[in-house]
């Protein structure tokens, strides 16, 4: 049986200050959740912050990026062992925003597990399609595609340390999540690549997340939905009771 994962996205929001009291309050709040991991990202000039506020406490630390090297004349980037410094467990790579604002392509997000991988960073990779691509019946081939560029690097044992999001792009932000048999289908699509590219154990270690506006009013039927193990929140995760209700969903 895996244990859910529920991470808050906190994109571009928080001074330190901001930070440190949001996080104490998920902290303060968060005691009574058993049997699920829960994971704040905040922005990198909060990592140190809320890396001193989570000390002691079951929530774990995660970054919302990182680039492929570990050094070097990469002006305004962050490397994977400078987050690991700070005690973050966990990185978010290939988030949709990255993808279409920073062009982040398939190639970079392959090499970003690599690297995050290799200094014992736990990647959620994040895939989806666009409204676009779902209304051209492309969703399963977008997902391959970003799927099969991610794991390409990776060796059969290396995706039990994944998560993989899947994050519909039209329902980021917006308000519209996914259906539950939309979000069904799409799950049981990335474990059956799974199984295929990496074998069927592995496959099944692998957590798959929803992500898509998540809120405490919808997270218990998507929680319930074969194939969802944990989600990934954005805009609800930036009021400690909102993140607290949806995790308490699993
Ligand atoms: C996200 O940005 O990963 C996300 C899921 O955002 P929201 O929950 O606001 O849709």
């Amino acid at each position: 049986m895996k244990v859910p994962l529920v991470v808050a996205n906190w994109k571009m929001n928080g001074t330190q200050a901001e930070a440190a009291t949001l996080a104490r309050e998920v902290v303060n709040g968060g005691g009574g959740i058993g049997g699920v991991e829960i994971v704040l990202a905040p922005p990198f000039t909060a990592l140190a912050t809320v890396s001193a506020v989570l000390r002691d406490s079951p929530i774990r630390l995660g970054a919302q990026n990182i680039h492929w090297e570990m050094s070097g004349a990469f002006t305004g980037e962050v490397g994977p062992r400078m987050v690991r410094e700070l005690g973050c467990e966990y990185v978010i790579i290939g988030h949709s925003e990255r993808r279409r604002l920073f062009h982040e392509s398939d190639q970079a997000v392959g090499k970003k597990l690599v690297a995050a991988l290799s200094v014992e960073l736990a990647p959620i990779v994040c895939v989806g399609e666009t409204l676009q691509e779902r209304q051209r019946k492309k969703t399963n081939a977008v997902i391959g595609r970003q799927l099969r560029a991610a794991l390409k690097g990776l060796g059969k044992s290396a995706i039990k340390n994944l998560a993989v999001a899947y994050e519909p792009v039209w329902a980021i932000g917006t308000g519209r999540n996914a259906t539950p048999e939309q979000v069904a289908a799409v799950h049981l699509r990335i474990r059956d690549l799974l199984r295929r590219l990496r074998g069927q154990t592995e496959a099944e270690d692998c957590r798959i997340l929803y992500g898509g506006s998540v809120r405490p009013d919808n997270a218990a039927e998507l929680a319930k939905v074969p194939n969802v193990n944990g989600f990934l929140v954005g805009g609800a995760s930036l009021k400690a009771e909102n993140f607290l209700s949806i995790a308490r969903a699993f």
